[in-house]
Parts: structure tokens; sequence; C-alpha cells
């Protein structure tokens, strides 16, 4: 056995009941075998032992009372995986299907996405099983304030920086922020995605998905294709999914689809993304309301990956979205680029197949990096008081972007795998990391 499976084994045999943090684990012991399994120094130090394994593992009650004054007792998480190159960040995610081992997937993933954005953070996620669906404000900020009750004891700003993810929006953040200074008397960067009257940065909002964007149309330039002659699905209706939709038909591709956990949209006129921010960011109200703005549009229940054909595929929505069968269904009708947007939408059979039919594939970890990219911008002016205009921080975005994108390539024909951008992302996020692990001794 060489070491990258050994380690590989013992974690299975340790976190058998971990299956999503099991399946990003595997993908980027596998990606590493070429490194790490040819030169002993890694093992010598138990380096991937280490890497695999949580620097910490916070998990808490949160209880709180609702408009009824009925009391609900949720479960609260915060994982601070890795803080060799810098403090911990990562999101809070709200859905009633967080567990141990999302969120330890989702820490995981971000150690080797926040690295990939050349920026000094760390890795962590968070969150809770609540779902915010169908609450009140005042039962959301009830349940903010309660989860930072705890969750203060844990974080600051030069200490771990959650922001937002499924779930945790723009007042969700401004709750939790609240509450933090409240508890602690401190007005600091110790969340991002803050409102902008109190700290937070200009294109934080538009980020993730502007930066999808952004990979994608390099990654189709350097492949001889362009984003304006596509046909884009896009799935999810959320942050991502809808600044993902809004830069894509700023660049002239044609978005035909977005999805929420019910059912899809297709609208082969083109998406109409403000009424898609009316319905989901102003209304929060189900995708269904679409067709009272646009009724020759099509709405279907179920996944939207079952029936859309597209160039170019940009999952948004959430974990293994896209399965095999799905993929195979996808490569056959012409779908040559799939970038996600979500954290691992793709599942690992379905990424084998887009592999093995050189469909140009970009893991989230590189993909979504813009949004934790301009959190960390966003740090960066909370730290020297001061704030940058829309245009300064979607360039530094773009600049980012673009930059992953060739660090990537890099590492792709450094270790001869062209255009495997699972193996580029893997070991050129890895690196910097092992570097600085090494550099720090056996802590
Ligand atoms: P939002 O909560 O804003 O939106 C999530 C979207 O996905 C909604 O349309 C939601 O539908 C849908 N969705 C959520 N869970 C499921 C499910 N189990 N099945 C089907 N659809 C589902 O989240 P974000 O847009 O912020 O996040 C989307 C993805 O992007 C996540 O994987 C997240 O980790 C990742 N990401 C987000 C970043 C950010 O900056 N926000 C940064 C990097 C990655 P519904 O409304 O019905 O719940």
């Amino acid at each position: 056995m060489t070491y990258s499976e050994r380690v590989y084994s013992d974690l299975k045999a340790k976190n058998p009941n971990q299956p999503e943090f099991l399946q990003a684990a595997e993908e980027v012991l596998e990606a590493l075998a070429p490194i790490v399994d040819t030169d002993p120094k890694y093992e010598a130090v138990g380096l991937l032992e280490r890497l695999v394994e949580p620097e910490r593992q916070i998990m808490f009650r949160i209880p709180w009372v609702d408009d009824n004054g009925k009391v609900h007792v949720n479960r609260g998480y915060r994982v601070q995986f890795n803080s060799a190159i810098g403090p911990y960040k990562g999101g809070l995610r709200l859905h009633p299907s967080v567990n141990l081992s999302i969120i330890k997937f989702l820490g995981f993933e971000q150690i080797f996405k926040n690295s990939l954005t050349g920026l000094p953070i760390g890795g962590a996620k968070g969150g809770s099983d609540f779902d915010p669906k169908g609450k009140s404000d005042m039962e959301v900020m009830r349940f903010c304030q309660a989860f930072m009750n705890e969750l203060y004891k844990y974080v600051g700003a030069d200490e771990d920086v959650p922001a937002g993810d499924i779930g945790t929006g723009a007042r969700e953040v401004g709750y939790l922020y609240g509450q933090y200074k409240k508890l602690t008397n401190r007005s600091e960067g110790v969340l991002t995605g803050k409102g902008l009257s109190f700290g937070g940065s200009l294109a934080r909002t538009e980020a993730t998905g502007y930066g999808l964007v952004y990979i994608t149309e390099e990654l189709l330039k350097d492949h001889g294709k362009n984003i304006a002659d596509s046909r884009i699905a896009v799935s999810g209706s959320g942050n991502v999914a809808i600044y993902a939709m809004e830069k894509a038909t700023m660049l002239g591709g044609h978005v035909i689809s977005c999805s929420d956990s019910n059912g899809y949209i297709i609208d082969e006129n083109g998406i109409d993304v403000e009424a898609v921010k009316q319905i989901k960011e102003v209304e929060r109200k189900r995708l269904t309301e679409y067709l009272k703005y646009h009724p020759e549009a099509t709405y279907g229940e179920g996944s939207l990956w079952d029936v859309v054909s597209c160039d170019v595929a940009l999952p948004c929505a959430t974990q293994n979205e896209i399965n095999k069968e799905q993929a195979e269904r996808l490569v056959g009708t012409g779908c040559f680029a799939v970038c996600e947007g979500a954290n691992m939408p793709t599942d690992a059979e379905a990424t084998q197949v887009f592999l093995d039919k050189k469909v140009l594939f970009i893991p989230g970890k590189a993909s979504n990096a813009g949004g934790v990219a301009t959190s960390a911008l966003e740090m960066g002016q909370n730290s020297i008081r001061s704030s940058w205009s829309f245009d300064e921080v979607d360039a530094k975005l773009k600049g980012i972007m673009i930059n992953i994108y060739y660090h990537m390539k890099e590492a792709c024909e450094k270790y001869d795998a062209v255009d495997n951008f699972v193996v580029g992302a893997n070991i050129a996020g890895f690196m910097k990391v092992a570097d600085a692990m090494m550099a720090q001794g056996i802590v």
C-alpha cells in the first residue's frame, strides 16, 4: 500500500459514518499521490495524517425560542481544519441536512481553496441543522444570537473569520455580527459578507458567481471557445447561482436554467435574472413564481440535470447534485465544459465521466474560490479601516480567478495531467499548505 492509500484506509476506518468527508478526502489523496508517494519527506513528518485531521472540532447546543414561545434545540458546528497559512476562514451553513460529515468535507475542501486564492487564509467551516426557510425574521434573529452565544468564544478577526454559505446570507451575517459585538464589545472584521454600512465589502455579494464566470471564461478562451456563443445551464437560485447567471448574461452567454430544491425553470428566451432576484432575495419565495413573470418558461419538478441540454454547465446548488447517469446524459447532449459553483456538486463517478470524456471540468475548490478571496479582501479592508470601490474589488477578483486558472494549469502540465484540473487544483492548493506545515514543525 502506498502512503496516500494507507492514510485513506485509516481515515475510512476512523470515520465510517462520514461519507461526504471521505469522498472529498479520497479525491484529494488520489490527486496528491504523484507527490506524496514519491517523496518520503511527507511521510517522515506525518504530513497527510495531520492534513486529514481537523486541528479542532467544536459541537454545541443552540437553544432558541420561536414566535409562539416554543423552545427548539439545534446543533451547532465549527470545524477549524487547518491554520498553517493563516487564520481559519470558511462559511456557516444553515440547512437541515447539516451534520459533522458535511461540515468536515466543506472544511477540508476549504483548506485547498483558500490556498489557491494566493491569500493568507486557513481552512474551516461551520453551521447548524437549523432551517431558516419559513421562519420569521425575529426567529432567525433569535437563532443567530443563540448560535453566536457559543461561537464567539472560538472566533476573532485574527483567529477564525466565518462567512455565509447555504442559508446564511446578509440577514444572518448581520444578526451574527450584532451579537458578537454585543458579547465582546469589539468592532472588528470577525465575519465577512457584512452589510456595507458596517464593514462589508463592495462586490462580496457578487463575488462567488462572478468569479465562477471569470474562470469559466478563461478556460473557454484557452480552449478556443467563447462564453458569448455558449448555451449555459445553471442550477440553484441562491447567492452563487444568481450572480453567475448575471455575469454570464452580461458577457453575452445564453443562460437557460436555474433551480431550487423543489424543481427547475428552463427559459429558452434566457433567464430573467432580475425576476429571480425579486423572488429569491426579496420575497424569499419558491421558483414556481417565475412563471408569473414568464408564463412561456417551463417549470418541472425533480432534477434539472435529468432534462437540460447545454454547452456549459454551472452547478451552483449543493453537493452531489450530478450523478453518473446525469453526467453521461450531459456529455451525450453536447456539454463540453462543467465548472462547479457549489462545493462538490458532481459526485465521484460523475466526475470520472467528465474526465474520461474530456469535458473541461473545474472543481469547486478552484472555480468557486472567488467568494472566499473577496472575503479575504473584506478582511484586508477592515484591518486598514478603509474600503475600496466596486470596480477595484471586482478587478482584484478577476485577477485572482485568472491566476488560479493558470496556477492550476501549470500544475497539470508539471504532473503530466494536461487539462485534468482535479489534479491541478489539488496539487496547486496543497503545495503552499504543505510547505507551511513542514516549516512550522510537528504541531
Ligand atoms: P444559497 O442558500 O444562497 O442557495 C442555495 C441554492 O441551492 C438554493 O437555490 C437552494 O434551493 C438550492 N439547494 C440547497 N440545498 C439543496 C438541496 N439539498 N437540493 C437541491 N437544491 C438545493 O447558497 P449559496 O448560493 O451561497 O451556496 C450554493 C453552493 O455554493 C453551496 O455548495 C455552497 O457551499 C457553495 N459556495 C458558496 C459560496 C458563497 O459565497 N455563497 C462560496 C463558495 C461556495 P432552496 O431555495 O429550495 O433551498
